[in-house]
């Protein structure tokens, strides 16, 4: 249901089309902020050549939700995981229900799931237990993994390396570590997600080194709205919420930090995503 204010949300100065259509692999399209006006925020996406959004399902409800959106809407597919915030609810019934949606079409990646050791919302045990498990659904489906680390580097690449022969891919979302992890995820030949953390110069100054050191075959760009509204735009926006049609602020600022052209940049991480999630090309082509 398209509101008669769709389009008077964003402001002008932050409307900003780039030259190659992008994917939004981290975008929490389910979260109740968008109950609203999802429609509207998918028609601004698409204004802003944000083509593909990966609609990233945490836990069961929001799985079957971003299932259902991705039914919907051309252009969105989904994950389907449980977040290491949600671990202790891991059990064999969901564990059954994930892989139901793990063999639906519209289901391009099992995740979000892995470790956060930062806020322990779940314990560390039942972290790696509900972790460790779905890792094994990744093997078993030949679907690529989507994670979230924090604060639990060191752990994540123990438990990768055993792992890694038998996942096809792994992309870890919103990298905000340091060079270390950095490069043991890329050791491991992981992908790395990149979103707005990078346009924050208090937080996300680390980044704006460590960016060069990622190859560009292995960097992909999200939003992981309607948290981290980048810092770098150039209007101020009402309520706050990120969206899709911003993500061209965070590939701008990313080029920047890698002495790139916007469009190179644009071009890399578009065909690194379409690899990574096995996405059909026509949606990535002019729209
Ligand atoms: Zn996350």
């Amino acid at each position: 249901m398209a509101t008669p204010f769709a389009d008077d949300f964003l402001p002008e100065a932050l409307q900003f089309r780039p030259d190659v259509p992008l994917v939004d692999i981290g975008a929490n399209l389910t979260h109740d902020s968008f109950g609203r006006d999802l429609e509207a925020v998918i028609q601004r996406a698409q204004a802003a050549r944000v083509t593909t959004m990966i609609v990233t399902g945490t836990d069961l409800a929001h799985a079957e939700q971003a299932v259902a959106l991705a039914k919907q809407y051309p252009g969105l597919y989904a994950t389907a995981g449980v977040h290491p915030h949600d671990a202790s609810h891991w059990n064999a019934d969901l564990q059954r229900a994930m892989a139901a949606l793990h063999a639906m079409p519209e289901v391009v990646a099992v995740g979000e799931c892995g470790l956060d050791f930062n806020r322990n919302l779940s314990t560390p045990q039942e972290q790696q237990r509900a972790f460790e498990a779905q890792l094994a659904q990744a093997v078993e489906s030949g679907l690529p993994l989507f994670l979230h680390e924090r604060d639990a580097g060191q752990r994540m690449r123990e438990i990768l390396h055993t792992w890694r022969d038998d996942i096809s891919q792994t992309v870890v979302h919103c990298f905000t570590a340091d060079r270390d992890t950095l490069f043991g995820y890329l050791d491991l030949d992981l992908h790395i997600g990149l979103t707005g953390w990078i346009c924050d110069e208090r937080r996300g100054h680390h980044l704006r080194s460590l960016v060069n050191d990622i190859p560009l075959k292995r960097l992909m760009v999200e939003t992981d709205c309607p948290y981290l509204l980048p810092r770098n735009l150039p209007a101020k926006l009402k309520g706050r919420r990120h969206e899709p049609a911003l993500l061209p602020w965070i590939t701008r600022e990313i080029a920047q930090w890698r002495g790139i052209s916007e469009t190179e940049l644009a071009n890399a991480t578009t065909q690194t995503a379409q690899r990574f999630f096995r996405l059909p090309t026509a949606l990535l082509e002019e729209s």
